[in-house]
């Protein structure tokens, strides 16, 4: 005998039951075929009661679309013929639930009784229409119900199997059934009496496991919308992996901690009796599944998956007199168990001082009260606290049973959660040491699941996530590379770089998946209108681990989103200057901030673009080194400027070429005026340990007053060839001594100052070629040679590979 269940999602529709039936057609041997309702039918049926109790007569449109479902599913089973009496049968029985509707609308109110007979009619209605259709199919099937064959106490909703019964009521009737196969809808039970019963939600799973176990099947599988027991719920972590032979115990575990693809009970039936059980797609036969059986060597694995309960309340009782109040848990745990709520969790400080449990929400109510009037007596003496709760949280859970034998599990558990700034609410460790769980906020379980699955199961490697505002020169330039190097990162850094959202100034796209880097341009066209508010609500919304977000604007709006960026543990990569030569106390801040969220913010490229030169900064710094003095090229622009400017050429030319190549800001005043020299020292003073405005540097520019004051990039264009001599009087000057012009910034004792110097042959500074930056550092350790760092220092390519730098650093953090 051949024990087989589909769920909901399996026998959904018309489709999918003609695909249930070439899965069944293809045994010799005979079956029990046990069905869940329609997908989504119980849903509705609990809907329409629940509305019809409170008086709101819009439950007798969800009884239509009860019916829609199931005749929609008749007409494309069944030939024209066939159909009226099998309408007419279902119409009988939606017309007496009608009726129970009707009641229950009339008096206001329900109970579990009631509830438990309306509900029913999903798995009545589906089993009936799948058993008719099998035989019109030429399949020998009939029907037998549920509540004909498994009997249960009157526990309304949730009753408790009589298995003495049971079993024996199964053995009679399977021994002279004749008929190959047998539909059996799930879910559904009788008391002794005959009253309708059910096997709580998910049931039907429960339903085949006891048959199994009665006819001592030689396995049970269970039918189902994913291809096994994933290492998580697939539907909210991408990599996770089918798990292909697994424990009795592991999986209960599971269950039990929320992989809603096996219900809880079912387990227990089938493992007193040894019967395997098997996981299989409806949609995927061919794919393996999961075995699930006594011994597993558990693969090698410690941590068999990951599962996560939703809709947890956390309740504790706590108080000064709590040590000295006897029986206090036992009271506690007597009253919840009283009014029937199910404690998911528990733990209890070492210092007795308060004992919390973990219950589903919609208990919360319930329990509340009932626990403040069992300790009414205690709470007016001040001896305890009312009850504290907290609603919105969710269970994590780590399973597995070699576990136990392990350390460093929860350890690494805990980090990884913390690096990924989930707040652990509460913790417990399972006796058994099968079980590590968590309690979080809601709104993080997604981002933990997919971090702990990341940590546990993906062999190291490590999943950023990018949001990318700005794609002109420096961004698509980035956006290329990550393009070019993403194999690559993957297989030898471990890191699978994704991005998951661009912005320019227009448009903006975000793909969960990952954006195809190939056609990012496309797709942004197609994007929605930029709205820079949205899209810090997205980037915070999505709340996926490792997320950072990076600025390739000069854009002051943007520099000022950082804060909100950090502060919700999203890292920042920037190439924007605006942040970091802001306010000495605005600077500060950002970098408190990402600190105390633990998401770096890093900005390499403020200073010689792809250069490493705050890099090795920092690297002096911590290993106790104290800057003297800086001196340095820090303008690319500049410094290609002059190396290109000379009596045969114009500056306005130059400029202009230099503006082209994408060597200069966007704003080209920016970079002639010094203020992006400015900019640069100032950072790197600041870097260096000290604290400096933009005003306290000493900026001496050659540029004209009047070309200084031009509001538009063609004035200014326009008054460099009115004042083409003035520049043409500078190189004159400089040539006649044999020196070149260089724009140096310089940093000592404490001051900084930027200015154009005529520089002598021999020094340091006067082959720099191009755009060249170079910086010396004087350092404790580095007196009188100092540490030199040279280079192209402009260019969107070179600006992009610091960015991509930046970004390879934070997924080594
Ligand atoms: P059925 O209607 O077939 O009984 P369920 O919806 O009850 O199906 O259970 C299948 C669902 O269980 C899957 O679609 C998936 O979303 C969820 N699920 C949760 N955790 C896991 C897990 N660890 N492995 C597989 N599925 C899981
Ligand atoms: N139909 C019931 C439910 O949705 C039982 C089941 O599908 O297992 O909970
Ligand atoms: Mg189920």
């Amino acid at each position: 005998m051949k024990l087989l269940k589909f769920g909901g999602t399996s026998v959904a529709n018309a489709p999918n039951i003609q695909r249930v039936k070439s899965i069944i057609a293809n045994n010799q041997d005979k079956q029990v075929v046990v069905v869940s309702a329609f997908g989504g039918v119980t849903d509705l049926l609990l809907n329409a009661l629940e509305l019809a109790a409170s008086g709101d007569v819009s439950y007798r449109e969800v009884i239509a679309q009860i019916e829609a479902r199931h005749f929609d599913a008749i007409k494309t089973l069944f030939p024209v013929t066939a159909q009226s009496s099998i309408i007419s049968k279902v119409k009988s029985e939606l017309n007496e639930l009608e009726t129970l509707l009707e009641g229950a609308f009339l008096i206001g109110e329900t109970t579990s009784r009631l509830s438990d007979k309306v509900v029913s009619y999903g798995e009545l209605l589906s089993s009936y229409i799948i058993s008719e259709y099998f035989k019109t199919e030429g399949l020998d099937a009939s029907l037998k119900s549920g509540r004909e064959l498994i009997v249960t106490n009157a526990n309304f909703g949730n009753a408790s199997v009589d298995f003495k019964t049971t079993n024996a009521v199964c053995q009679s009737f399977f021994k002279d059934q004749n008929h190959q196969i047998t539909v059996v809808p799930g879910f559904v039970a009788a008391t002794a009496k005959g009253d309708a019963t059910t096997l709580g939600r998910g049931g039907s799973d429960y339903t085949a496991a006891i048959i199994a176990a009665a006819l001592e099947a030689e396995k049970l599988e269970i039918w189902t919308d994913v291809s096994g027991l994933f290492t998580a719920n697939p539907k909210l972590v991408k990599q996770a992996k089918c798990v292909t032979h697994i424990s009795y115990e592991e999986a209960m575990e599971l269950s039990h901690f929320g992989a809603k693809v096996i219900y809880p009970p079912t387990i227990q039936p089938v493992l007193h009796k040894q019967i395997p059980i098997i996981i299989k797609n409806t949609f995927e036969p061919e794919k393996e599944g999961t075995l699930i059986t006594k011994n597993t060597n558990g693969g090698g694995k410690t941590v068999r998956g990951i599962s996560h309960i939703e809709h947890i309340s956390l309740l504790s009782l706590e108080g000064p007199g709590m040590v000295g109040i006897p029986g206090i848990s036992k009271r506690f745990f007597e009253t919840i168990s009283t009014i029937g709520v199910s404690v998911v969790l528990i733990t209890q400080a070492s210092s007795e001082h308060s004992i919390c449990i973990g219950i589903a929400d919609k208990d919360v109510e319930k329990a509340v009260q009932a626990v403040n009037e069992a300790f009414e007596y205690e709470i007016a003496s001040n001896k305890l606290h009312p009850v504290v709760v907290e609603s919105n949280l969710a269970i994590v859970a780590l399973v597995g049973d070699n576990m136990k034998s392990h350390q460093g599990l929860s350890g690494k558990m805990f980090a990884t959660l913390g690096k990924n700034n989930v707040n652990i609410r509460a913790i417990a460790q399972g006796a058994s040491e099968r079980n590590i769980s968590t309690v979080i906020n809601k709104v993080d379980i997604k981002k933990a699941l997919n971090a702990l699955h990341e940590a546990f199961f993906e062999e190291n490697t490590k999943q950023l996530n990018l949001f990318v505002m700005g794609c002109g020169n420096v961004g698509s330039k980035l956006l290329a590379q990550l393009e070019q190097q993403h194999k690559y990162l993957k297989k030898e850094l471990k890191l699978n770089v994704r991005v998951i959202g661009i912005s320019n100034s227009k448009k903006m796209i975000f793909d969960e998946g990952g954006i195809a880097l190939t056609q990012w341009k496309t797709a942004l066209d197609a994007g929605e209108k930029t709205d820079r508010a949205a899209f810090i609500q997205k980037v915070k919304e999505l709340n996926l681990r490792n997320s950072i977000f990076v600025d390739n604007t000069a854009n002051a709006e943007i520099a000022s989103t950082y804060s909100d960026y950090l502060s919700n543990s999203i890292s920042v990569v920037t190439c924007n200057k605006i942040a970091c030569s802001s306010e000495y106390q605005n600077y500060l801040s950002l970098k408190q901030l990402a600190k105390k969220y633990n998401a770096p913010f890093l900005f390499e490229t403020n200073v010689g673009a792809g250069l490493p030169i705050l890099d090795t900064l920092k690297h002096l710094i911590v290993s106790g080194d104290k800057v003297k003095k800086i001196q340095a090229v820090l303008s690319g622009s500049l410094n290609f400027v002059f190396n290109n400017f000379n009596n045969s050429t114009t500056f306005h030319d130059v400029v202009k070429q230099a503006q082209e190549q994408g060597y200069t800001e966007p704003d080209p005043t920016i970079d002639l005026s010094g203020v992006d020299v400015a900019r640069k020292i100032l950072i790197l003073a600041r870097e260096s340990g000290y604290q400096l405005e933009l005003e306290d540097i000493e900026n001496n520019s050659f540029l004209p007053e009047e070309s200084l004051q031009t509001s538009s990039n063609e004035d200014f264009f326009a008054s460099l060839v009115k004042f083409e001599s003035d520049f043409q009087k500078l190189y004159k000057s400089a040539a006649d001594k044999n020196c070149k012009l260089k724009y140096v910034a310089q940093f000592e004792d404490g001051k900084a100052k930027v200015g154009l110097q005529e520089i002598p042959q021999g020094h340091d500074f006067y082959n720099l070629e191009g755009s060249d930056n170079i910086v010396l550092f004087y350092t404790e350790r580095y007196p009188q040679q100092p540490l030199i760092i040279k280079g192209a220092g402009a260019g969107a390519d070179v600006t992009a590979s610091g960015i991509f730098a930046d970004i390879v650093r934070i997924g080594n953090f």
